[in-house]
């Protein structure tokens, strides 16, 4: 029978990625006891905001795209390096220092909110009671709180007939930690997490094959940003085969083969590594007991009403454990923040129609809004500039002038719908765009708006340009 603690919370958290991290922190600041419940992930304590591979992907695309450019792009500048060497220990080292730095940090946040810190496993048993397992001493506890909140992310999805070794083959998490760069790369799934780690070992020196099950690349980018990925991926020598489903991935010697099948037929591929990156399910195997009755669907996402919560009383979700909006750290920290203002008695909902989305590869993607298709298919009246970053002046100085930005605006209101960028640090450039959707700016008032010259956001400020028919640079290049 496990202890019953006399501690009492007004919330907990189970989980401190960015949504339970955020949540935590909101909570303290209003001033409600909270505590947060984790497992460590590793042996030296730094476990908060870290299961989430996006700093780490950051960080090792920075070193690759340098390390690339040494390579191709300085001679142009008339720079020359005789000796070029990689040391992957350097990198991953670098990348585990800006992780650790980061973690402390968040415990400093968390000691200054005097938020307690649990580390252990969480099992919610009814509204108000949690039974934690410690980590250290396997005791059991059961700790009782007014309000709950399940923060626990997602984790990498597995296939049937491939076992994940992490050191042939390896999920998505663990090819951050690849020690190696791989001769010939085998990454199964070209959704966003697939396409991030190709940037990255690519840029290395992998030779990189994508294998991915759907005939259509990226469906859920409107298509025009979508076809103009493929093109520049493609172009970048990255091997995108589309409709190639994978069935199976074996160790033979010191090669894997991979069995998958397309229109075509069955094809074995021989790679020495392989990545599986077939997307993310929710962490919620064991996260509540039977008896608690927490709704789950059928794929495992925990039930939510529009304001976060379950169906217990007193008990939300937030984060990529529900299917409210993307899953993605800014709108898991957005749903942590408001879950606190909730709880205390603040309303101040999210807009879901306007998280902005990001890919980070090189060039990045990044859009909000809605796509042409989506739009089409509602028959809404529409217009659409498009502009090609080869015009915009600062691309150009920066020999980084793939992409373009993609706006589309309401025929007669001219009220901003969508706009969709691939290009050099769109997800910097998207920022203008959400902004913009927040205010229910039309294009008019983008196209008023002054951008400093000379620089990439020029391209976005054109773009709303094209639809007023006011643009100077169309013809300039
Ligand atoms: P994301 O969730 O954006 O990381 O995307 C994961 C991708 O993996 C999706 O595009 C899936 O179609 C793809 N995928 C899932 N299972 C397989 C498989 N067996 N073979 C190839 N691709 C797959």
């Amino acid at each position: 029978m496990p202890n019953i603690t006399n501690d009492y919370y007004d919330v907990i958290v189970i989980g401190t990625g960015p949504a339970g991290f955020a949540s935590a922190v909101r909570s303290a600041q209003l001033g409600l006891k909270t505590a947060c419940i984790n497992t460590r992930h590793d042996a030296n304590n730094k476990d908060t905001h870290l299961n989430t591979g996006d700093i780490a992907t950051m960080a090792l695309l920075d070193s690759a795209k340098k390390y690339h450019s040494l390579i191709y792009d300085c001679a142009q500048h008339g720079i020359f390096a005789n000796e070029i060497k990689l040391d992957m220990s350097i990198m991953l080292q670098r990348k585990d220092n800006i992780l650790a730095e980061i973690g402390d940090k968040m415990v400093e946040l968390f000691n200054t909110h005097k938020i307690g810190h649990i580390h252990a496993k969480a099992r919610l048993l009814n509204p108000q009671q949690i039974e934690i397992t410690e980590d250290d001493t396997q005791i059991k506890t059961v700790i009782n709180a007014k309000y709950i909140i399940l923060a626990t992310g997602s984790e990498a999805i597995t296939l049937p007939n491939i076992e994940i070794d992490n050191e042939y083959i390896f999920d998505a998490k663990a090819a951050l930690n690849i020690d190696k760069v791989p001769n010939k790369l085998a990454i199964i799934g070209a959704g966003v997490m697939g396409l991030e780690l190709a940037n990255i070992w690519s840029r290395l020196g992998a030779s990189t094959i994508l294998l991915e099950a759907q005939e259509n690349f990226l469906s859920v980018l409107d298509q025009q940003i979508s076809g103009a990925a493929f093109s520049l991926f493609q172009n970048q020598g990255l091997d995108l085969r589309l409709g190639a489903r994978v069935i199976s991935a074996k160790k033979s010697n010191k090669n894997i083969v991979i069995e998958y099948q397309d229109q075509e037929g069955n094809h074995t591929l021989k790679v020495d590594t392989v990545i599986v990156a077939c997307g993310s399910r929710p962490n919620t195997a064991n996260l509540a007991a039977p008896e608690a009755n927490l709704l789950l669907d059928q794929d495992g996402y925990v039930y939510v009403d529009d304001n976060c919560r379950t169906n217990l009383p007193g008990v939300y979700a937030v984060g990529d454990l529900t299917l409210l909006g993307p899953m993605l750290a800014h709108k898991g920290i957005e749903e942590g923040i408001f879950v606190a203002d909730y709880i205390a008695g603040i309303n101040n909902p999210i807009n879901y129609e306007i998280v902005p989305s990001v890919i980070y590869t090189e060039p990045e993607i990044a859009w909000v809004g809605q796509t042409e298709q989506a739009l089409r298919a509602s028959g809404e009246e529409i217009k659409i500039a498009i502009h090609p970053i080869q015009k915009n002046i600062r691309a150009l100085a920066m020999d980084k002038q793939e992409g373009l930005v993609k706006i589309i605006a309401h025929a007669h209101s001219d009220k901003i719908l969508g706009v969709h960028i691939i290009g050099t640090q769109a997800s910097e450039l998207i920022a203008e765009a959400v902004l913009a959707l927040e205010f229910s700016a039309s294009s008019e008032d983008l196209a008023r708006t002054i951008h400093a010259r000379p620089t990439l956001s020029e391209a976005v400020h054109d773009a709303a340009l094209i639809l007023k028919d006011r643009v100077l640079h169309q013809s300039e290049y």
